[in-house]
């Protein structure tokens, strides 16, 4: 018999917690069984790393890109709604090889009407056997629009012709010898293509007509032959253009020179060089009034947009701009546009944010379009670097968000009677911070957005989250909180990130939610935000104007951290493992020192307590023939095996007497021991973070490691001990894994209840609104009023109201309130 008062551990005042969570399946499986390794290194998957990019992450010694200078001169025909072109390309060869020709992308190629993009596209109309109108005029007008590049010239410096082959969006353009490495060559190309109107066909770039005034915005994006990008990873990146995989492109130099309409302000990538022949001269010295003001400054105010509204010219104007290290260059020009602007400093770079919009983006744009600008250089170089550029832009038009170096195109509008509602004002601010922030990813460091819609829009969304936080208090973001990302994580029809940008299925939270989500689970919860941010801009800083690959950025998060991150590269992207982790098991143990009198009346209580088995019950009222023949029953009717005797009290006397101090101090240990048991049902590895609530209402928070996992990926556990019993556990309190599943969360179990959203789908901006609602109230007011005056004018409701700009007549007191405006928005004015 084994001595019953040897120190030991037993299940005695927490058998009740013994109760394990509903288990399901089978017996965990083991790596027998051909269990994945979620800690295997990427090596395996990672391109081997070489003199051009090295095994830290950062560019190698060897690392090269291609060069290309452009200046351009493009005219717009706005009667026809042509873009008409004449370039030279200088090519740069900075690569180790010679080239025999080189790609140009044609991406106007898109509107082609057969092009692979139109041929690719899905049969499916409306939705069930329903379509709207504008969606047949789509589909009628792209089968006959024809916005192809038409490429009139290509020729040499000494306008040789050159021979070129087109493929879809590529033209091939054969080179009279080869280029070799460190060898330059210009070209001259010629070209015309009509543009897109936006109420047909949309997307990144094209014009929207407003019918009220015959006037146009355009918005003139991929309108120039340019390079395909070479380089050290895929050669040409001359992956056709699909219209969802956007760009890959080479730094180098602009100079620009935009004929447009005499009328017209033109906004662009870079710096006007001549302000003194297009611009007027009240124009200047409000534009230079607002580089030192504090406070967005009118350029052109909404009254003299409205002015420049009601005719047009048949004369033209020349905007030279120039701009150095971009990608890429667009331009918005109209004679609609209201134009502030206000001067900021980057550290030791001034910059002008400038805004552009019509009358129909008031009163928001004016309020809220620059200083998102300014919030987001603010925010994002705190986290990369300064930005570098001197201008950054906002311009309001047909297209809903898109990035360019140095200027972005947004969508949200307000109601046309001024009002708004929480999602517009929203929606416009969290789009200028995502657009002006894409001058860091991918404008600045410049990954390949053709094959990985992930480094730019992901990283972006992740630092546009940050930006949005710091705008005010509880910003509703859409993208970057774990919980937010729950429902695409339990959703079946999703790819990896690591897929290419064309075949991502669900392509928002694939490419924009989950990488931003991952970035910011793995710094407030993974590495924590001091080291994340270190590690984070020394990416940025390693591949500021350079062009890097999933891996630099994989290994540089590494190489910064001193964390062995690869199992979290390989689960968010690339797998579409989701978390769920579940506590499945508790056990309860504490030091066990009861005499042998006390364990066996403990023993007995619990028999007693128990209640008999069915038949025991039924069986008791049997007549027994023991009972009937007494002579049957002998020592061991008698006998109680549990009874303790003198001799193993003795022993247990004896056994306490021979204990060292030492001993003698563990036995009086009352700590409670706690095993819990963690089962991994989602497949993605994640730290393990619980809450335990003692009994008396305390809390105390435990976070293990994700390496928790390294040996069984699939089922773990850990040990806890406390001073006081523990009555409560709960798996991720702070919601920060997006753990799918929080009924398997808790210790005893909490059902959460599980919620859907209804919703209503609506054009943005058209929604009703408690602006708009208050607006109707006042109006019902006022006209109640006109018919019987009363003596006591309201006017608390009137000076909330913002004013529709498009609506004729201003009275007296809107007049006033213009001015108003103007003054807040124009200090210097
Ligand atoms: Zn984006």
């Amino acid at each position: 018999m084994n001595s019953p008062f040897a120190l030991r551990f037993a299940c005695s005042i927490v058998l009740a917690w013994l109760i394990s969570q509903p288990a399901l399946g089978q017996p965990f499986p083991n790596r027998k069984y051909g269990q994945e390794d979620k800690f295997r290194q990427l090596e395996e998957i990672l391109p081997t790393p070489n003199s051009y990019r090295a095994a830290n992450g950062e560019p190698g010694p060897d690392y090269w890109q291609q060069r290309v200078d452009y200046t351009i001169d493009v005219r717009l025909d706005e009667s026809q709604n042509q873009i008409h072109g004449s370039e030279t390309i200088r090519y740069r060869n900075q690569s180790p090889h010679a080239l025999r020709y080189l790609w140009i992308q044609l991406d106007p190629n898109l509107f082609a009407s057969d092009s692979d993009a139109n041929r690719l596209r899905s049969g499916r109309i409306g939705f069930g056997n329903r379509a709207t109108m504008s969606e047949i005029d789509s589909i009628l007008e792209r089968q006959s629009f024809d916005g192809r590049c038409v490429i009139e010239s290509v020729t040499d410096a000494q306008a040789n012709r050159l021979e070129t082959f087109t493929v879809d969006t590529m033209m091939r353009i054969d080179l009279p010898e080869p280029l070799l490495s460190g060898q330059e060559f210009s070209m001259k190309i010629k070209w015309s293509y009509r543009i897109n109107d936006s109420k047909y066909i949309g997307g990144r770039t094209g014009f929207e007509m407003f019918e009220k005034d015959g006037n146009a915005i355009y918005e003139i994006a991929q309108w120039f032959p340019r390079l395909a990008a070479f380089t050290d990873v895929t050669g040409w990146q001359h992956k056709q253009y699909l219209g969802q995989g956007e760009f890959t492109l080479e730094f180098g130099d602009y100079l620009v020179r935009i004929t447009a309409p005499a009328d017209h302000i033109v906004a662009a990538t870079g710096e006007l060089q001549n302000p003194n022949e297009v611009l007027t001269d009240e124009q200047r010295k409000r534009l230079e009034q607002a580089r030192t003001a504090d406070k967005p400054v009118w350029i052109v105010t909404p009254e003299e947009a409205k002015e420049n509204e009601k005719e047009k010219t048949e004369q033209t104007k020349t905007w030279i701009f120039r701009a150095e290290a971009v990608r890429d260059f667009a331009f918005a020009t109209s004679r609609k546009f209201i134009w502030d602007a206000q001067g900021h400093r980057v550290n030791d770079n001034q910059v002008i944010a400038m805004s552009y919009y019509p009358n129909e983006g008031e009163p928001l744009w004016s309020k809220y379009s620059t200083h998102a600008i300014i919030h987001t250089l603010n925010v994002y170089s705190r986290y990369t670097f300064d930005y570098p550029y001197p201008v950054a832009i906002s311009v309001n038009g047909p297209v809903g968000g898109m990035e360019y170096p140095m200027i972005c195109f947004n969508g949200p509008r307000p109601r046309e009677d001024g009002t708004y509602s929480s999602a517009t004002k929203y929606d416009l601010i969290t789009v200028i911070i995502h657009e002006v922030g894409h001058n860091y990813f991918p404008m600045i460091v410049n990954s390949d957005e053709r094959q990985w819609s992930w480094m730019d829009e992901g990283l972006n969304t992740f630092l546009q989250y940050l930006a949005e936080q710091e705008w005010e208090q509880d910003y509703p973001s859409q993208r970057g909180e774990p919980e937010l990302i729950v429902p695409y994580m339990q959703s079946t029809n999703q790819v990896p990130i690591m897929t290419n940008s064309e075949s991502i299925m669900q392509f928002g939270p694939n490419a924009y939610s989950k990488p931003a989500t991952a970035l910011n689970i793995l710094r407030e919860t993974i590495l924590g935000r001091e080291l994340f941010d270190f590690a984070f801009k020394e990416y940025a800083r390693r591949w500021k104007f350079k062009r890097p690959m999933p891996a630099d950025f994989f290994r540089t998060m590494e190489d910064a951290t001193a964390r062995d991150l690869d199992w979290f590269w390989r689960g968010w992207f690339y797998t579409t493992d989701h978390c769920d982790i579940a506590l499945d098991k508790i056990d309860g143990y504490m030091v066990d020192r009861r005499t042998p009198d006390e364990i066996a009346a403990d023993e007995k209580n619990k028999k007693e307590a128990q209640l008999p088995t069915l038949s025991k019950k039924r069986n008791k009222e049997l007549v027994k023939r023991a009972d009937q023949f007494p002579e049957l029953k002998d020592f061991y009717n008698q006998y109680d095996p549990r009874a303790v005797t003198d001799e193993q009290r003795a022993a247990y006397q004896k056994s306490l007497e021979q204990m060292t101090e030492h001993e003698k101090e563990l036995l009086a240990n009352t700590d409670r021991f706690y095993r819990l048991q963690f089962r991994n049902v989602g497949g993605l590895v994640m730290p393990i973070i619980v809450l335990l609530t003692h009994e008396d209402g305390s809390t105390k928070e435990i976070r293990i490691p994700a390496e928790a996992w390294r040996v069984d990926a699939t089922v773990c556990d850990t040990l806890v001990i406390t001073a006081e019993p523990i009555v409560k556990f709960e798996l991720d309190p702070y919601r920060e894994t997006a753990d799918i599943n929080r009924d398997n969360n808790h210790f005893p179990p909490v059902l959460e209840p599980t919620r859907f959203q209804l919703f209503k789908s609506q054009r943005r901006g058209s929604e009703d609104n408690p602006m708009s609602r208050a607006k109707r109230a006042q109006e019902a007011k006022e006209a109640k009023e006109a018919k019987e005056p009363s003596k006591e004018p309201s006017k608390e409701v009137t000076d909330k109201q913002p004013q529709a700009p498009d609506q004729g007549g201003l009275g007296a007191k809107k007049k006033q309130e213009k001015k108003k405006k103007k003054r807040q928005l124009s200090p210097g004015v």
